[in-house]
């Protein structure tokens, strides 16, 4: 499943992009297949959340053992 930044209405385009992104923790290397809409994607705002997603990424695992550690 591709990651989605920003929202996408149900009717509209999806653009399909490839995006380099680490593990904020492990700094694993993730395989970043995302979509955006069409109208959103390029967007200054887009560009910013872009960024903001890849500064607070953890992978699968991290992500995993940062949760139990909540428990
Ligand atoms: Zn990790």
């Amino acid at each position: 499943m591709p990651m989605i930044i920003g929202k996408i209405s149900e009717n509209e385009k999806k653009v399909k992009f490839n995006v380099e992104i680490h593990c904020t923790n492990c700094g694993k290397k993730v395989p970043g297949g995302c979509q955006a809409g069409e109208k959103y994607y390029q967007t200054q705002a887009f560009k910013i959340e872009l960024e903001n997603f890849k500064r607070e990424y953890l992978c699968g695992i991290c992500r995993d053992k940062k949760r139990r550690e909540k428990q």
